[in-house]
């Protein structure tokens, strides 16, 4: 029987916060206007969407005019890549990515590929990061967009995102960022840190699913790309769609609910974070760290368990919701490309376990993952070596 249900899989999702809905609903019943309509209930959805724009840009250091409602992520990703890629190609055909990027950012820049365009793939060291330097050195006349991701969803390493905007503005090169998991959880400043382009998602921040944005620099110098959306020519003619309005209004309360607690949820996140980790590898031998031991999101913790099979592990722990390698993936069995691209061999990704802390996390919680991580851990591994020494038996026999 289980008991409880435990969530800790906050890079696949989060819960929406209690603040969050309670703003959003209205915007359903009373105020559910169309924020193009010119009359009353059109001019009231549109304060609504207004107010959401300015909640958005504060978070990231941008001004409202600078952000671009989307359905998510995935959607931004799309927008930024190929929309730089189809503004750019009079000077330009090559764009530069790295290795541990989302599917989101990946096959956008395959897509691209086969339309003729050249993609850089860099590889990346063994904590999962590339450097400002090998961005600089993959630059060529032609090329038109760098699109490195602010944290990786997986391992939660942080990449060098400040210096490789820097080395995009020296070289006059158009830098997007895949921020979906950075944003809120760590300190990002478009300005400070030179971004051009940056995606978002509400339902990583607790708020709704189907929602995001995109922040596309206005000045010194102004971002131009081209729109991947025809129709009625909202959002500046750069994503036509009727605006989701309860959505937009929840991705606005989410950001402005995280600029409020960031700091103090950050410390929070990396306390638990670290009983979790510190009490795993307390009690278990041959644990491994993936990612990068400092410069990572507060609440990721992603682990190799050796001589452990990861999806039965999972099994075993079926009343916590934990993830191996990415929840994108997970359905299929070939390892992670994030634990490739870091040199993980094929066993210890296959052995390996994504935990993800978040903001309705409890101490009790991690000490109750703790306790039954070490259970199913030493449990697994018992019948590995049983299994062992009657294959050895076998043999010999
Ligand atoms: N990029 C990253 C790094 C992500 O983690 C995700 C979500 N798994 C996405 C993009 C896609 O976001 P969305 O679900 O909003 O399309």
């Amino acid at each position: 029987m289980i008991k409880r249900q435990i969530y800790m899989d906050a890079h696949a999702t989060t819960p929406v916060d209690p603040r969050v809905l309670e703003t959003m609903l209205p915007t359903f019943t009373e105020r559910f206007g169309n924020a193009a309509s010119r009359h009353v209930f059109g001019w009231d959805a549109e304060r609504a969407v207004d107010l959401a724009r300015e909640q958005v840009a504060a978070l990231i250091g941008a001004s409202p005019k600078e952000i671009i409602f989307t359905s998510g992520a995935t959607e931004s990703n799309n927008l930024a890549i190929k929309g730089a890629a189809e503004f750019g190609r009079e000077h330009g055909d090559h764009i530069v990515t790295q290795a541990t990027e989302h599917r989101a950012v990946l096959d956008p820049c395959r897509t691209l590929e086969r339309r003729g365009y050249r993609v850089t793939c860099l590889p990346v060291d063994r904590y999962g990061r590339v450097s400002a330097e090998q961005v600089r050195e993959a630059l060529t006349d032609k090329t038109v967009l760098v699109s490195i991701m602010a944290a990786n969803n997986e391992v939660g390493t942080l990449q060098p995102v400040r210096e490789i905007g820097r080395v995009c503005k020296e070289k006059g090169v158009l830098f997007h960022t895949d921020a979906t998991q950075g944003v809120g959880r760590v300190e990002i400043h478009v300005e400070e840190m030179g971004i051009d382009l940056l995606s978002l998602s509400a339902h990583k921040i607790y708020g709704p699913k189907g929602v995001g944005a995109l922040y596309i620099r206005g000045r010194r110098p102004r971002a131009r790309i081209a729109a991947q959306m025809d129709g009625g020519g909202h959002e500046r003619g750069l994503r036509s769609g009727t605006l989701n309005v309860p959505g937009i209004v929840g991705l606005g309360k989410a950001c402005e609910v995280c600029g409020q607690e960031m700091n103090a949820e950050g410390e929070r996140m990396r306390g638990l974070r670290d009983r979790l980790g510190d009490g795993i590898t307390g009690q278990l031998s041959d644990v491994y760290l993936n990612g990068h031991p400092e410069e990572r999101l507060p609440g990721n913790l992603n682990l190799s368990f050796a001589h452990v099979e990861g999806g039965l592990l999972l099994i075993g722990l079926k009343e916590i919701a934990l993830s191996s390698g990415s929840a994108c993936t997970s359905a299929t069995l070939e390892p992670s490309h994030v634990l490739r691209a870091l040199g993980v061999g094929d066993d210890l990704a296959h052995s390996s376990l994504r935990f993800g802390l978040g903001r309705f996390n409890t101490e009790e919680e991690v000490d109750y993952v703790v306790g039954r991580v070490v259970q199913e851990v030493t449990r697994l591994r018992e019948m590995w070596t049983a299994h062992r020494s009657e294959g050895a038996v076998l043999k010999t026999a």
